[in-house]
């Protein structure tokens, strides 16, 4: 028999003919059942052997996303569209119920376990198939290979005192035809998850007994492929069978979608409410544990359940279920795109991926949006949090470290088609969530879907590095790095992408090299000739210049004294850098993302660069602002008004000094201490300490000036502080601006509205 790797489809090699020459799998287009590897003598089994128990199955730790089974039972369902009676669908999500009048299911047993026997794919499982030897004269169990001897025959053997061994190796079936009804499940629910299969199998039976008033018995579960047709592969499903062969016509009710819906409704409320929820343990017995089955028990986890349950419910919408709802159904089988899989579900692959490439003990913790992914790996412990709070914003995820020197990372997956397109453009809206977190001293991590898809292709290829981007030059980052001070993999953020970053950073998170490369990036640009060379206007505002370039004029002929400046313009991104000071290198990253920009040919690739070049300039310590012209035009606006005060559109990086003092800052101190440091003050000596003979507390110190910020001007504190030499001010940056003397006059100009 020819059983198809990829699906429970078994072919009959001397039924069909085919034995010579097997065709692609007539279910699933899997070429596997011309593989002889897939060929084998299958024995049915008409009475169940205690060899043959099929919870002896084990189902091991993930390995990609198949799953291995090291005893090899595996069940096999033969899903004929022939045998179809009925399907549906709910429109625009992949979940739905095909019924099946008959159908074939098989539980292969393919030996005993063991750690050297033969590797074979068989029914979309992973599994050590090593076969069962036995006597081709009378089918007993071959006890030891290589030695033949008269107990392992039957008396009526031939080969009983044959000096030859005469065994076969062969698969042991069982097989069951009855009714079935396939639930396929959808990709956003199933990827990346290891709890959701067996979590969801559980609830699925937790929907029947509550459906039925007890257990019913007669149905059973099993995790299966379903064949999409020749052309479209299998995705993963939940097979509901009777097990009275035959079948009994239960499963037939299924047909109607308002019962399945009730049937997971009623799942659902089961796990949300278990008291469990309150409890540290991933689920228990008065919800999924007692319908486990004992292989996967750590892998059924209550939360799981309830979160993908309701997103069935919801058909992806995850808004409340209500007992009433109904889902919009089709009888027509949405066509499944792997790769509108959800991002940030690749994205967390990756990830985990990525921490057993670094050797690390992974640990995954259900929640209410995902799992938590911890690990350990070398002398630290990482944590990868699915849809955080922050300062306004939800990253899809925030990686953060328990060593407190490693600032925490925001990640954004963001797909092209929903952050930036004529329809939905977010871009600035990004642009000011990340300056905010910037503020608050995270990195932020842009991931586009070219990244995953590129750090997928990788893997698959066995590639350790990804290409760079085509304005990256290998030679220049060595010359620029040795320059910097730094070294040439710690341009693994724009070189690498942000898989690369990752790694580096998770073996090695030294914030002060990413600042130090990002300080340096521009020179990339200026060295490698993509950049157009020349001088600007020293006093005008370079974000006035990124400006005027993306719309394709010149910089800005200004009066005065210019700076030499390089810009890199291609199509709808410029990227303006410029010489401030002795030293200092000012960088303006820019994106046109008017609507009729949006829309062209070159814009996903600018796209990708200006989030490449921002998560480049991570951690900058010198002046640095990333933006979108709407961005800028929207706030023009309110700076037509000369007293306005200048909209922040900056992503401003702070000096170190002023990152230290903003990682203390309390809440409210730390909007003070950002615009502080926006005005290009230097930063206070002390925070939060005590001033004065008598002790008094302050939010700033700056002790060579004398200056002191009290959250409370309390007369009887001001006078005491003022007789001992002291200037007191209240928390607010004018006056601590006009009491440290105006020291931010250089900084102030640089970044001024007007133009001379
Ligand atoms: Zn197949
Ligand atoms: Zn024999
Ligand atoms: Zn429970």
């Amino acid at each position: 028999m020819a059983v198809c790797s990829e699906c429970g489809y078994v072919e009959d090699m001397a039924l069909t003919g085919h034995q010579q020459d097997p065709q692609a799998c007539p279910r699933c287009g899997s070429t596997s059942t011309r593989d002889t590897g897939n060929h084998l003598p299958i024995v049915e089994l008409t009475r169940v052997t205690a060899a043959v128990r099929r919870d002896e199955a084990l189902i091991s730790d993930r390995s990609d996303e198949r799953r291995q089974v090291w005893f090899g039972i595996v069940p096999a369902v033969d899903v004929d569209p022939a045998e179809v009676a009925e399907q549906w669908y709910v429109k625009g999500y992949d979940f739905g119920v095909k019924y099946l009048r008959r159908m074939t299911l098989r539980w292969l047993n393919l030996g005993e376990q063991s750690a050297f026997g033969q590797k074979r794919r068989i029914a979309g499982t992973d599994t050590v198939a090593p076969l069962f030897r036995v006597c081709t004269g009378c089918g007993c169990r071959d006890q030891a290979a290589r030695s033949n001897s008269r107990s392992e025959h039957r008396p009526w053997c031939p080969y009983r005192s044959s000096s030859d061994e005469h065994v076969e190796e062969i698969a042991l079936s069982r097989t069951l035809r009855t009714q079935g009804a396939v639930i396929p499940l959808p990709v956003s629910v199933t990827t990346g998850d290891p709890f959701a299969i067996p979590s969801l199998s559980a609830a699925l039976k937790l929907g029947l007994r509550e459906q039925f008033g007890g257990a019913p018995d007669h149905i059973g579960v099993a995790e299966v492929p379903d064949p999409l047709g020749p052309d479209d592969g299998t995705r993963d499903a939940l097979l509901l069978y009777d097990t009275v062969p035959g079948g009994t016509g239960y499963l037939a009710e299924l047909t109607d979608p308002a019962r399945v819906h009730d049937l997971i409704y009623r799942a659902w409320r089961k796990v949300a409410e278990c008291p469990c929820r309150d409890e540290e343990r991933l689920a228990c017995h008065r919800c999924l544990l007692p319908l486990a089955s004992g292989r996967e028990i750590d892998r059924v986890s209550r939360q799981a359940a309830e979160r993908h349950l309701r997103a069935i419910l919801t058909a992806g919408r995850l808004d409340e279920p209500s007992a009433e709802g109904r889902w919009d159904v089709t009888v027509e089988r949405p066509t499944i795109n792997r790769s509108l899989s959800p991002l940030e579900l690749r994205f967390a692959e990756l990830y985990r991926s990525l921490l057993e490439e670094l050797n690390g003990t992974v640990q995954l913790v259900p929640g209410t949006w995902g799992n938590t992914i911890r690990a350990n790996v070398g002398p630290r412990r990482w944590t990868l949090e699915p849809q955080v709070n922050v300062l306004g914003s939800k990253p899809d995820f925030v990686l953060r470290s328990d060593d407190t020197n490693v600032p925490p990372v925001a990640v954004f997956t963001d797909g092209l088609a929903f952050h930036a397109s004529v329809d939905i453009n977010r871009l600035a809206d990004d642009a000011g969530k990340r300056s905010a977190l910037v503020e608050a001293g995270y990195l932020v991590l842009s991931v586009t879907a070219a990244d995953v898809s590129t750090e997928e292709e990788r893997r698959e290829q066995g590639r350790e590095t990804v290409t760079p981007p085509a304005w990256f030059n290998e030679q220049l980052a060595g010359a620029i790095s040795n320059e910097g001070g730094f070294q040439t993999g710690d341009f693994a953020m724009v070189a690498g992408g942000p898989f690369d970053f990752l790694r580096r950073w998770i073996r090695a998170p030294y914030p002060g090299a990413q600042r130090k490369m990002a300080d340096h990036l521009p020179m990339m640009l200026a060295l490698s000739g993509a950049a157009t060379q020349g001088q600007v206007p020293a006093g005008q505002d370079p974000v006035e210049q990124a400006r005027r370039i993306v719309q394709g004029g010149a910089p800005g002929l200004g009066v005065g004294e210019t700076v030499p400046a390089w810009w890199w313009h291609t199509g709808p991104l410029v990227v303006l850098s410029r010489v401030i000071g002795d030293e200092m290198v000012e960088v303006v990253s820019m994106v046109d993302d008017r609507p009729t920009s949006v829309g062209v040919a070159g814009f996903p690739d600018a796209w990708r660069d200006w989030l490449t070049i921002a998560n480049g300039l991570q951690g900058r310590g010198w002046p640095t602002t990333i933006t979108t012209l709407e961005r800028v035009r929207s706030s023009a606006h309110v700076a037509d008004a000369p007293s306005a005060p200048r909209p922040t559109i900056r992503v401003e990086v702070f000096t170190s000094d002023w990152q230290t003092v903003l990682d203390d800052a309390l809440d409210d101190e730390r909007s003070l201490a950002a615009e502080l440091a926006h005005a290009g003050l230097r930063a206070p000596d002390a925070t939060g300490d005590e001033v004065g003979d008598t002790g008094i507390p302050a939010m700033f110190v700056w002790a060579a000036e004398h200056v002191a910020v009290l959250s409370d001007l309390v007369a009887e504190d001001v006078d005491d502080l003022r007789t001992q030499g002291w200037t007191v001010v209240g928390p607010e940056a004018a006056g601590i601006t006009a009491a440290l003397g105006g020291s931010a006059a250089d900084r102030t100009d640089n970044e001024g509205e007007e133009t001379h």
